[in-house]
């Protein structure tokens, strides 16, 4: 009897062997996406794997378990919105970005649009503004001048041999007035009056004997006067001033012995050193390496571009060369750029279109002339002659 106990207990002991493995206290290790609960010591296991928890795919990277980092398939990719101005390439999804953003491809202003950017439209300043002056006021002078935005000057003789020059704002109002009395009886008396960037000039003398060369800037103050001998007369009457004109600076010769007396700059009026004056001959552009008579009748460097303002020989034709001397474009007629980038050219002579310094044509026809030629340019002034002897005088800014 005790033995059939014996073997029963062996027996179930066998069984509940056979049941749960080990039986020992199992070890479980945790379920994972691919394996359920399972004993560490038996290998029993307990409910089902996980299965994989997957994160959608981004643009980088696949489907993924967060779990057990499991991949699935391939990145989306980026979805690219291409570059503006104001972003650069940039990922619809992810908003990943890559290089810069787009430079604005500007489109010069015109006298209807302001700058535009050909890609975004965007605008920067305003249209060309063209503003035709109406300087009547200074007609029935001997000669007049408009010498910048809002500066003009009229030259009458009134009485006989007194020379008088007013100055009026571009409205008509009259701000100042000098005049050169040339009454005398000792000799003919001579006079000269001319206007330059910053400053005009006035001389008076007694042929052969002495000149007043005074030098005035705008505001009418003296900014440099010289008694010179008037021997050897440059237009009759003044100090000989050589004809060059070197970034400006002039020498003013004394008489005939051809020593130079002084040195001025004539854009501002003001006194240079003899060694100022050298390095502004040396520093000329005058005349390019490129120069050639047989090629240009005419031959200056633009003040605003890097383009040479050009005729032919014979100047019947105008337009502009690089710095190479090489013809980039010619017209019947052609002014240089102003201070705003715009110049004047005509195919005919009558009709004047504006363009912009790579000579687009920004303004059509805006100037309706007779025979007309570019009399001349200061700062954002076009002067234009007409063959009637009216002048046509606008702003372009
Ligand atoms: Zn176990
Ligand atoms: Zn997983
Ligand atoms: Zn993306
Ligand atoms: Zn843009």
């Amino acid at each position: 009897m005790k033995k059939k106990v014996l073997a029963i207990i062996l027996l179930s002991a066998l069984a509940a062997s056979m049941i749960t493995g080990c039986g020992c206290e199992h070890k479980w290790a945790k379920a994972t996406c691919k394996e359920p609960k399972t004993c560490k010591l038996c290998g029993e296991t307990e409910g089902e794997p996980l299965g994989h928890e997957w994160a959608e795919a981004t643009c980088e990277k696949p489907k993924t378990c967060k779990r057990c980092g499991k991949e699935s398939g391939e990145p989306l990719g980026h979805e690219w919105e291409e570059a503006t101005c104001e972003k650069p390439k940039t990922c619809k999804r992810c908003g990943a970005t890559e290089g810069e953003p787009l430079e604005h491809d500007w489109a010069p202003a015109t006298p209807d649009t302001p700058k535009t950017c050909r890609i975004c439209g965007a605008t920067e300043g305003d249209p060309v503004s063209i503003e035709f002056l109406d300087v009547s006021f200074l007609n029935g002078g001997t000669w007049s001048f408009v010498i910048n935005d809002d500066l003009c000057v009229k030259e009458y003789e009134s009485p006989s041999n007194v020379w008088n020059y007013e100055f009026f704002d571009l409205s008509g109002n009259y701000l100042y007035g000098t005049e050169l009395d040339c009454r005398m009886s000792n000799g003919h008396k001579g006079h000269s009056f001319t206007v330059t960037e910053d400053c005009y000039i006035m001389s008076m003398g007694i042929k052969n004997k002495t000149s007043t060369l005074s030098v005035y800037d705008y505001d009418h103050r003296l900014i440099l006067e010289k008694e010179v001998k008037s021997g050897k007369l440059f237009g009759g009457q003044f100090p000989d001033m050589d004809d060059s004109n070197y970034n400006g600076c002039k020498r003013v010769f004394n008489d005939t012995t051809g020593d130079p007396l002084f040195y001025f700059n004539v854009n501002t009026g003001r006194e240079v050193s003899e060694e100022e004056y050298i390095i502004a001959v040396e520093n000329s552009q005058d005349t390019p390496a490129f120069y050639s008579e047989e090629k240009y009748g005419y031959c200056k460097k633009d003040n605003v571009t890097d383009l040479y303002l050009v005729s032919t020989p014979d100047r019947s034709r105008w337009g502009y060369a690089d710095s190479d001397g090489n013809e980039i474009a010619m017209y019947m007629d052609a002014s240089g750029f102003n201070e705003s980038g715009y110049a004047l050219v005509s195919s005919d002579g009558r009709t004047y279109d504006l363009i912009d310094t790579e000579l687009n044509v920004v303004g059509n026809g805006i100037v309706q002339g007779n025979s007309a030629y570019l009399a001349s340019t200061h700062g954002n002034l076009f002067k234009i002659d007409q063959a009637d002897g009216s002048k046509i005088y606008l702003m372009v800014k």
